[in-house]
């Protein structure tokens, strides 16, 4: 928990470094980028001076015209402040007050000085007219104030300010409510553990609804994972406690049963309140040879059908016990042997109904005893079980296939 803890401190910590990085480096690089396309800009906008004074002055090199052509420009341009022109060794400038030495150079000039900004270039061949012959070369200087062009970056830089900012506000509330879900993750599972450590829980599933409640995959995945094994576990739980008192082959209970309940709570509660109780011990007649002639998984056909023929005939509140190998026992509480018997031919009569493809039908024979008519004292289940026996054995000798109750 501790490592997992730090790790997420480390992460938040890189977050947080990043945004800061990416911010730094966003103001940065927008800052430049003003920068540079403010340049391009103020050199654009003195080109296209440059070329349309250079036109007036290719077809009529008159001051007048070229000062207004300059003059009208200043005036639509805010950032200009004014322009000089030199053609033929003449300088027009404008505002005229504007005296500025300078030189034409081979190439642009890009010169900040003070509040003002110098382009200078030369005139171009290009931009000479196409109808006159004259191909002087003459240069070019524009005059920008820089309060404009910082007003402008300043306005650039305002806004990628605010979109960074943005996006780091942005980045806050994910990383905020992420670091609230792992929160509330790790409360669930604080609460899903606390249940476990619960003895019986582990018997209980935890509800779909539980797991659900996660709201970061990995901790659902987490849950998910606890909940199945729990499934798991209690599947393995409710099987192992099937197969202590219940017999797999036949569905009824078993041995285990009869020492556990029958034998514990079941003869106490008799002994006190002494209900009328009688039990009835049913034996396959012949059922070697079936194992015998058609195999053991056929034997165990039968042994299953017989077992669900008594579940499916007897009452909820009788209860029927696989007492040995083909010998099933049955329990009916309040009932005397004469009501107990009616129950066991109904069992009779569906079995013989029964085709196991053995060329016979299949029969069982049993003993039936009682209390209060063959023991006088509530609770002696042993008594009534060999009274019982003793007659199984004696319908057997009888030739089978009948009851015996006394
Ligand atoms: P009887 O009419 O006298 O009762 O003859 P029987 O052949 O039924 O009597 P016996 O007690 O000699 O045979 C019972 C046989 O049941 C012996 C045993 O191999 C078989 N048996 C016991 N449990 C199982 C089982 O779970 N499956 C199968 N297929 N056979 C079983
Ligand atoms: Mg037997
Ligand atoms: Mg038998």
């Amino acid at each position: 928990m501790k490592s997992f803890k730090s790790l997420l401190i480390f992460q938040f910590s890189v977050l947080i470094l990043g945004m800061f990085l990416f911010l730094l480096f966003s103001t940065f690089f927008t800052y430049k980028l003003a920068s540079d396309y403010e340049k391009k800009h103020v050199e654009e906008i003195s080109s296209i001076l440059a070329e349309n004074i250079n036109l007036i002055a290719e077809i009529y090199p008159n001051k007048y015209l070229i000062e207004e052509s300059m003059k009208k420009a200043v005036d639509e341009i805010p950032a200009l402040e004014g322009s000089c022109f030199l053609l033929n060794e003449k300088v027009y400038c404008y505002p005229s007050n504007l005296k500025k030495e300078f030189k034409c150079t081979s190439g642009e000039r890009f010169l900040q000085e003070g509040d003002k900004i110098f382009i200078s270039f030369p005139i171009y061949e290009e931009y000479a007219s196409q109808f006159l012959e004259r191909k002087e070369e003459g240069c070019f200087l524009a005059v920008f104030n820089s309060y404009y062009i910082d007003q402008f970056r300043n306005y650039w830089f305002l806004n990628a300010l605010l979109i960074s900012l943005s996006f780091v506000i942005l980045g806050a509330v994910v990383i905020i409510s992420i670091w609230l879900d792992i929160k509330f993750d790790f409360n669930k599972l604080k609460e899903f553990i606390d249940k476990l450590k619960k003895t019986d829980a582990v018997l209980v599933k935890p509800e779909k609804n539980d797991v659900y409640s996660f709201k970061v995959k990995e901790f659902r995945d987490v849950a998910t994972l606890v909940s199945e094994l729990i499934e798991q576990i209690s599947r393995l739980n409710d099987y192992i406690k099937q197969l202590a008192v219940k017999d797999p082959l036949t569905g009824l209970f078993n041995r285990n049963y009869f020492n556990l309940v029958i034998k514990g709570n079941y003869l106490s509660l008799w002994k006190r309140k002494a209900f009328p109780m009688s039990i009835a011990l049913l034996d396959i007649d012949n059922f070697k040879s079936i194992n015998d002639i058609y195999g053991h998984a056929k034997g165990d056909e039968v042994l299953r059908r017989f077992g669900s023929i008594v579940k499916e005939t007897l009452r909820g509140s009788d209860i029927p016990i696989r007492y040995g190998g083909e010998e099933i026992l049955i329990i009916f509480p309040s009932s005397k042997k004469e009501e107990a018997v009616e129950a066991v031919e109904r069992i009779r009569s569906k079995l013989v109904k029964e085709d196991f493809g053995i060329g016979r039908p299949v029969t069982f024979s049993s003993g039936l005893s009682d209390f209060p008519s063959d023991v006088k004292v509530p609770g002696d289940i042993d008594k009534l079980i060999e009274l019982a026996d003793e007659r199984l054995y004696r319908a057997k000798r009888e030739g089978k296939n009948r009851d015996v109750l006394f």
